[in-house]
């Protein structure tokens, strides 16, 4: 009777290792096949195309919707937030047009995904977010996957991040109705940041502003759907 049970346990052990394996090598596929769709939409940075092939975006949304985290669209996080699709990520983190040793920040962590896309590029990053549970668990996720050197802050980003400014980039993944005046204040000479803007639930138009001789250069991306930038009241 012991020897059946204890056959049963190691079959049903097995089974769902065997399981699990395939599940990651499907993944993996998966994560290709993302990676292959935002290259055929006209991503060429090679940077965030490795990055987007190495990050486990399915690490960063529920169990539950494991199946479709590779799918080219936004999931939800909770909380009503979402995480982006990823070829608004790879397109807002390609005309970032980051380096090496260059410091980021980001306003709306959310999942911690953008950040993490970012963290494989430089080691320099700074992100807030305004709910403090997403906030927390981003923190411990990105911790978790290795990224013990991106730094999360429980904050209203409308304000930036005095403490570690000037920054090389900026990218807010939230939707204000006009450019905070302190984020513009936050960007170096010469920096780059990416924000969408405009009204809330409605279409924005995703910006990319740089600052040239002290001058802020706006150039359109298009048209994009972000949740709303929200204020501490
Ligand atoms: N970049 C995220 C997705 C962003 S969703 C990811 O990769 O998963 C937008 C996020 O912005 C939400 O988590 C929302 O709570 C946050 N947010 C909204 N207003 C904010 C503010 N004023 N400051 C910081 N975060 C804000």
């Amino acid at each position: 009777m012991r020897k059946t049970i204890l056959l049963i346990l190691l079959i049903l052990l097995f089974s769902s290792a065997v399981l699990s394996l395939i599940t990651e090598e499907e993944l993996q596929k998966k994560r290709e096949e993302m990676v292959n769709l935002i290259k055929s939409r006209g991503i060429k940075d090679e940077k965030v195309l490795k990055a987007m092939l190495k990050v486990p975006r399915h690490l960063f949304v529920d169990k539950a919707l494991w199946d479709s985290a590779y799918g080219d669209f936004p999931l939800p996080i909770g909380y009503g937030q979402t995480i982006s699709q990823p070829y608004i990520v790879a397109l807002m983190t390609e005309s970032l047009r980051l380096r090496e040793n260059e410091k980021v920040l980001e306003i709306g962590t959310g999942s911690g995904y953008q950040a993490a896309i970012l963290a494989e590029i430089t080691r320099k990053v700074y992100t807030v977010e305004i709910i403090k549970e997403l906030a927390d668990k981003a923190k411990e996720r990105l911790r978790s996957l290795g990224y013990t050197y991106v730094m999360v802050k429980w904050d209203d980003g409308y304000y930036g991040w005095k403490e570690y400014a000037p920054y090389d980039a900026i990218i807010v993944t939230c939707a204000p109705d006009h450019v905070p005046p302190p984020l513009t204040q936050q960007l170096k000479e010469g920096g780059r940041m990416v924000i969408p803007v405009g009204p809330p639930g409605m279409y924005q138009t995703l910006w990319l502003i740089e600052k040239i001789n002290g001058k802020l250069k706006f150039t359109d991306l298009g048209g994009v759907l972000f949740v709303p930038l929200q204020r501490r009241k």
